[in-house]
């Protein structure tokens, strides 16, 4: 038997509220998130259809979630195209009374899920282009709520697909979190970009001179990084400077959309089924990011989950992958 977590206590004891613990020697931040290990799984490799009545997240099922926080059309019940809820097992919670009395500090912050879709669909290759475009429309809007509180120093949207990467539920969603603190990835990203004048820029370059661009939708670029961490790894950035995705305009919004579908659709034409993950780097909020302000570009990291993170990546922080970036960019290139 292995002991996920300590279930003598009641759910609602606070010594379970999520604490974050930071090890300085390893430079490394724990969330210890004892509820986590309550949450219900559905990914059991049965098809989907069988297993929607009981989905909290299939429209006709809001009563099974907490009330939305944003919906669209906001006006229209039961038929919206995206809604976002809070977590019901979140990692970080809203500032809430005093700490309980434990190690690390109290994760503060906020954790939603985004509903991506009212039916009971698991990709987003199986989504209404419409609803998934609303879907990235309420991503924006929210994380231009967390930029106005003043107590969120960066927020992300992060999708988990399939239970390789990571995924407990089958319905199509993606996960906002926003934190009160930098974390290290991103703080060594906004190190490393105070070095250049136009980082950006720079990576742009080098993939259309390496032939690493993959494909592009107004002015967003889909390309293979210089070091992609397993085979296919793609991101996707505006050409220009934008730090923010609350920022962005309708016609990137809407490019964001149809381009996040393509990608992924040449994913899956060259390893059918692929689990990935994709997460937002986008600049942290206020005086964190003053530095790189300027030529920060937002960008979405997508990450097929095609070899286990083993010994060598979690000992050494570096990756093992079995295809370079260029011959990754030709065969996605091929793959329309
Ligand atoms: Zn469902
Ligand atoms: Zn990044």
């Amino acid at each position: 038997v292995f002991l996920l977590a300590d279930r003598s206590m009641p759910t609602d004891d606070p010594s379970r509220d999520p604490h974050v613990h930071h090890h300085a020697l390893a430079a490394r931040t724990v969330v210890v998130a004892p509820r986590r290990a309550d949450r219900p799984h559905d990914l059991t490799g049965e098809p989907a259809s069988r297993r929607a009545a009981a989905c909290p997240f299939c429209a006709g099922n809001e009563s099974l979630t907490p009330p939305a926080i944003l919906q669209v059309p906001v006006d229209r019940g039961t038929a919206w195209h995206a809604r976002i809820i809070p977590n019901r097992y979140p990692i970080v919670e809203p500032l809430d009374g005093p700490p309980s009395a434990r190690d690390g500090r109290p994760a503060h912050g906020v954790h939603d899920v985004d509903i991506e879709s009212p039916a009971h669909v698991g990709s987003i290759l199986e989504a209404e282009p419409l609803h998934w475009r609303d879907a990235w429309r309420l991503v924006r809007a929210r994380l231009a709520m967390l930029a106005d509180r003043g107590d969120i120093a960066w927020a992300t949207v992060f999708k988990n697909a399939g239970s390789r990467a990571g995924a407990s539920l089958q319905h199509l969603h993606s996960q906002l979190i926003g934190l009160d603190f930098v974390p290290p990835q991103m703080q060594a990203e906004v190190a490393a970009a105070m070095g250049t004048a136009d980082p950006f820029g720079e990576l742009m370059s080098w993939a259309a001179t390496a032939g690493c661009v993959v494909a592009t939708a107004a002015d967003l670029v889909a390309l293979v990084p210089p070091a992609p961490r397993q085979p296919f790894e793609t991101w996707i950035l505006p050409r220009s400077a934008e730090a923010f995705l609350h920022e962005t305009s309708d016609a990137r919004l809407e490019a964001l959309a149809d381009l996040t579908r393509d990608v992924v659709g040449r994913i899956d034409r060259v390893v059918a089924g692929v689990d990935f993950n994709w997460w937002l780097h986008q600049a942290p909020y206020g005086r964190h990011a003053a530095p790189v302000i300027d030529r920060w570009h937002w960008h979405l990291e997508i990450l097929p989950r095609l070899a286990n993170i083993a010994g060598f990546e979690l000992g050494t922080g570096c990756h093992i992958s079995t295809l370079g970036a260029e011959a990754a960019a030709r065969l996605l290139r091929q793959a329309c």
